[in-house]
């Protein structure tokens, strides 16, 4: 067919975004002319931006799709006119594909960490898959309800919710109750260590360890060699818990897995083309 294909990234606080090199580089080893543009809405109009009106000029102007960040992976939902059973089940669309005049939302936040829990911990080449029968998560925010609903998918039995605001951890572990069969509970941080002693494997999803957040949101001395420890947080790509984690033998999974996996779930939906998810991964660790 050929021609320019056009996606875009639309968030707050995107001029960084490693999500623009990693489409538009893999784009180019299949041999397509793809651009993808980032539209960093300026904290002032963040309240105000009309994002219905938004999506209509960016079908209008014939992109394939977009890509939606915080904070607008809620509110966009108002404008789409269908939604993937994951993006609905999850109340949150990353990913907006244009079906002529038609949005359609999809959620790869939680496909690509899945993708990359089951690369990282799933068994491979000599390594068994690591347990989770039982599993410890502390953030119950945005990047947390999708992994979670990630976990809680790969079959987890002991789901274990911690966020310093309890009421949203409560919150976030109903509606993941109504949604699993697993045993589903949650608490504030001072119910970590006891629940992580029989815990299979700890993920975190708060933005602490993130360079303007440094630190670790849990007692190092609480991690063992046989508790697997999978961080959300990728700049750094080795955070002070994947560091901590590491030094007592245990295996890690950290966050870069999860933006190259949505990367590679959401070019696949653009273009309709397979990614090579290893030379996503080679790039994003160079970029
Ligand atoms: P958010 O603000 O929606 O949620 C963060 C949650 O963490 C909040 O509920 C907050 O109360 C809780 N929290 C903060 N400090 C805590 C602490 N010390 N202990 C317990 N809970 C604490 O943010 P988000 O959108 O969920 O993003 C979280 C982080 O996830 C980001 O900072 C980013 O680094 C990462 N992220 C990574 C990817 C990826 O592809 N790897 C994708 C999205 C987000």
């Amino acid at each position: 067919s050929g021609g320019a294909v056009v996606a875009a990234l639309i968030g707050q606080g995107i001029t960084r975004s490693l999500t623009p090199a990693m489409h538009e580089r893999e784009a180019a080893h299949h041999g397509l002319d793809y651009t993808y543009l980032t539209l960093d809405v300026p904290a002032s109009v963040t309240a105000t931006v009309d994002l219905g009106a938004l999506l209509v000029r960016a079908a209008d102007a014939g992109l394939v799709g977009l890509n939606v960040t915080h904070p607008f992976k809620q509110r966009i939902l108002a404008h789409l006119d269908d939604l993937s059973p994951d993006a609905a089940r999850l109340g949150a669309v990353n990913t907006v594909v244009f079906d002529g005049a038609r949005a359609i939302g999809h959620n790869t936040d939680w496909s690509g960490f899945a993708r990359s829990f089951d690369r990282g911990l799933g068994a491979g080449l000599g390594a068994a898959a690591a347990p989770r029968e039982s599993v410890v998560q502390i953030g119950a925010g945005g990047a947390g309800a999708a992994v979670a609903y990630a976990v809680l998918t790969t079959g987890v039995t002991h789901f274990h919710l911690v966020d310093t605001d309890t009421t949203r951890a409560a919150g976030l572990a109903a509606t993941l109750r109504a949604m699993f069969d697993a045993e589903i509970t949650s608490g504030g941080v001072d119910s970590v260590a006891a629940v992580l002693v029989d815990a299979d494997g700890l993920v975190h999803a708060t933005p602490i360890g993130m360079a303007h957040h440094p630190g670790i949101a849990v007692d190092p001395a609480l991690l063992r060699a046989d508790l697997w420890v999978a961080d959300v947080v990728y700049r750094p790509a080795v955070t002070e818990l994947i560091a901590a984690a590491r030094a007592v033998g245990a295996r890690t999974l950290p966050g870069d897995g999860m933006a190259v996996g949505q990367a590679v779930d959401s070019l696949r939906l653009f273009t309709g083309i397979e990614p090579d998810a290893d030379r996503m991964a080679a790039h994003i660790a160079e970029l």
